[in-house]
């Protein structure tokens, strides 16, 4: 399931917005993380997938040197001369509105890395329309970023692969934007599959397409949406990301992903037991996602289920980043036949992911939502998410 009336959409504002046609559309999906979490700045593995849901960019070329970007979400356009990316960007991004900051940094990055000058390429006009939840946990940001490098890659002729493209977006993300995050979000955009997920050494940048095999065994992947923000969770992350440094440097190792659970006794030896089990959640989730790599080729997608409640258990009791309406939604999953559940993505709010036979999500639903209303929760939103393509252009 694509989403044609986004990239109608994309065209429509661009017609309005700047009197022209656009020469054409492309798109970059958002993505779910199947297990993995907090293991990406720690140097290991995770193992998203593209949704799909999609951010669509039309877009003309322009006879000046002139960036012009637009969205459903902000009708005013934000123009800038392309010779003064450079000087925006880190320092001064904060002239920029905060949106624009995206497909502009990513413009940035792309010139960068690909060493083209500002002058050596055309100006462009870009229009973008969205159907990626935003702050769900499920990367609009990626699927902007995605979207853009594919479009003015294109456009301008580089010559970057679909990591360069991908590292583009991620730079445009820490630097013009100033959000602190790893790759995963982007490299799932870029090289997603359908019915497959990415298998990412975020050491390495090595990845490898693993067949999910949802289709064949009739499997839906639920998103439970708790609508908790995630917002003041900034503290808590922060916190969590310098307690893994503290735990690698006591043992000695570059990043926790140097580690083995073997040796674990020795680290709870060596640090207080908060180190010692945020360090924990970190290893053995690097384990947890190897070994679902493994099982899915080995025995398919319903042999997974322990896992992602391991990965849950591990999250709530030695990462401590859960929140109740998060354990209710894996609770209340698994109650209504979910052969897995766990939150996903950062914690502290945003969304829980299920794995379920397909004739039994309408159950799941109404037993969520039900505990919710339960528990004085407010309602959240529950939607299926189908392992799609990465970015392209539209057909
Ligand atoms: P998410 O979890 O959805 O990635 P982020 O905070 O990382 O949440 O990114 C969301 C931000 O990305 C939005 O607040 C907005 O600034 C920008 N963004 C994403 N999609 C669009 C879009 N289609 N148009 C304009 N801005 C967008
Ligand atoms: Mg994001």
């Amino acid at each position: 399931m694509t989403t044609p009336d986004t990239a109608g959409s994309a065209r429509d504002l661009f017609r309005r917005s700047y009197g022209a046609e656009p020469v054409g559309t492309w798109s970059a999906p958002g993505r779910a993380n199947l297990i993995g979490e907090h293991t990406d700045y720690n140097d290991g593995f995770v193992l998203p997938f593209a949704i799909q849901h999609r951010t669509h960019v039309a877009l003309a070329p322009r006879g000046d040197g002139i960036i012009r970007v637009v969205s459903t979400f902000d009708d005013s356009a934000v123009e800038v001369p392309l010779s003064d990316l450079d000087a925006l960007f880190p320092t001064r991004r904060d002239e920029v509105v905060e949106w624009a900051r995206y497909p502009l940094g990513v413009a940035w990055a792309l010139l960068a890395a690909s060493g083209t000058p500002a002058d050596e390429v055309a100006g462009v006009d870009l229009a973008f329309a969205s159907g990626v939840p935003v702050g769900a946990g499920l990367s609009s940001s990626a699927a902007i970023e995605g979207a853009t490098a594919v479009a003015l890659a294109e456009n301008w002729g580089l010559e970057l692969d679909r990591v360069a493209l991908a590292q583009a977006g991620r730079r445009a993300e820490n630097e013009a934007v100033g959000a602190p995050t790893g790759i995963m979000d982007q490299m799932a955009s870029m090289l997603g599959r359908a019915d497959a997920a990415i298998f990412l050494d975020c050491r390495s940048l090595d990845t490898r397409v693993v067949d999910l095999g949802f289709e064949a065994a009739g499997l839906d992947l639920v998103v439970i949406d708790t609508r908790v923000s995630h917002s003041h969770s900034t503290g808590g992350y922060g916190d969590r990301r310098a307690a893994c440094e503290r735990g690698a440097a006591i043992m000695g190792v570059p990043a926790l992903r140097d580690l083995s659970v073997a040796d674990l006794a020795r680290a709870a030896e060596l640090m207080d037991d908060v180190t010692f089990r945020r360090v924990r959640h970190v290893v053995t989730e690097d384990q947890r996602v190897l070994a679902t790599v493994r099982l899915l080729s080995e025995e398919g997608p319903a042999a997974i289920g322990d896992l992602l409640v391991a990965s849950h258990a591990s999250m709530r009791d030695d990462f401590e980043i859960s929140v109740p309406e998060l354990d209710t939604a894996v609770d209340t999953a698994l109650a209504a036949g979910a052969i897995g559940a766990r939150m996903t993505g950062g914690g502290f709010g945003g969304a829980a992911i299920a794995l379920i036979a397909r004739d039994r999500v309408e159950r799941l639903t109404d037993a969520v939502t039900a505990a919710f209303a339960a528990s004085g929760f407010a309602r959240p939103s529950i939607f299926t998410v189908t392992p799609s393509a990465g970015a392209a252009r539209d057909a």
